[in-house]
């Protein structure tokens, strides 16, 4: 019971694929009471569902793009829990035809809206996350390798993850003398939703199931338990 008496925030849920929500799974399995955020109607239904699964979880909706419905959710998750100790950003998003073809032909729009739902986000959240963690605590996001390499099709996404990568830097130096630990899990390509819109993807867990150590592909489960070790204390 790594999370024995913890109470966390799961952002980026939106189906039993997310990795967040195979996070969510490692944490309540080792004792984490959690609530998450859906995005929009569209999502509600199903995160409420999978919520009632966990004992003791919440759900609130926010779209991080808005700064009034992060605040409201944190409203709430003051209401529940009185306190954070963990923050889990799970959030990313491009317009899809940013995700294939030429890095070169990125809309000025696409680039903003990539770098501000993907990694600003982040900021943002844990921007209003950090008073609720009065004894310290952990945060974490997740990113992939595109953010260093340049991964076809993957494109202004990757620019958004080298940004993310980036924050959270400064974030953690912000952050540490507060007793707040912030990292970012670089995941191996997985068939999500959202994986689903980057050109190629099943090319991209086929390459890594021949080429990655352990010659298979990365399992959701696999970076829950890694996101359950950085969540411990
Ligand atoms: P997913 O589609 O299950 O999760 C993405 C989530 O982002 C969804 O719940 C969606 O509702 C949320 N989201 C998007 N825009 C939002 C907004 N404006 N406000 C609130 N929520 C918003 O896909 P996933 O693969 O589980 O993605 C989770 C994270 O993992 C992302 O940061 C992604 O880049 C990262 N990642 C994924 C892979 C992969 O191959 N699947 C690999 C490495 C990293």
């Amino acid at each position: 019971m790594l999370l024995e008496g913890k109470k966390g925030l799961i952002l980026g849920v939106a189906n039993k694929q997310s990795i967040a929500w195979a996070i969510a799974e490692s944490a309540a399995r080792e004792g984490a009471r959690l609530i998450f955020n859906y995005q929009n109607d569209r999502f509600k239904d199903k995160v409420e569902k999978l919520a009632e699964g966990l004992e003791g979880s919440k759900t609130f909706q926010c779209d991080v793009g808005s700064d009034d419905e992060i605040a409201a959710m944190m409203k709430g998750v003051e209401g529940e829990f009185g306190e954070l100790d963990f923050l889990v950003h799970s959030i990313a998003y491009a317009p899809t035809e940013e995700l294939a073809g030429e890095f070169i032909n990125t809309s000025r729009q696409g680039f903003a809206t990539a770098l501000e739902v993907s990694a600003y986000s982040l900021v943002a959240v844990s921007r209003a996350a950090a008073p609720l963690m009065k004894n310290g605590g952990s945060i974490i996001t997740m990113t992939y390798l595109g953010s260093e390499r340049v991964i076809p099709n993957y494109n202004v996404m990757g620019v958004a993850k080298a940004a993310l990568e980036a924050s959270v830097r400064y974030l953690a130096n912000d952050l540490g003398p507060r007793g707040v630990r912030v990292n970012a899990i670089s995941a191996g390509p997985i068939r999500t939703l959202a994986a689903r819109g980057v050109g190629g993807i099943s090319k991209m867990v086929e390459a890594h199931r021949e080429i990655a150590p352990l010659r298979h592909a990365t399992e959701q489960a696999e970076v829950g338990d890694t996101a359950l070790f950085l969540l411990s204390s």
